[in-house]
């Protein structure tokens, strides 16, 4: 099996680990109520899609 000849240095492990980036994936603004939301997914705050209610908001669901 293949091992690595030399310990990898904090400095290039470092220099490498600056492409790792945290990414919250395809978040944009709710048009309807101005929260974050998935972009392409149904609004978790007001249940909203392509203008029009899809789910009901949540605290107007009572149970
Ligand atoms: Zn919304």
């Amino acid at each position: 099996m293949a091992v690595p000849k030399r310990r990898t240095s904090k400095s290039v492990k470092r220099k490498r680990r600056t492409h790792f980036k945290l990414n919250v994936p395809g978040m944009v603004v709710c048009p309807n109520c101005g929260e974050m939301k998935l972009s392409h997914r149904v609004c978790g705050e007001c249940g909203q899609y392509g203008g029009k209610t899809v789910i009901e908001a949540k605290d107007e669901v009572e149970e």
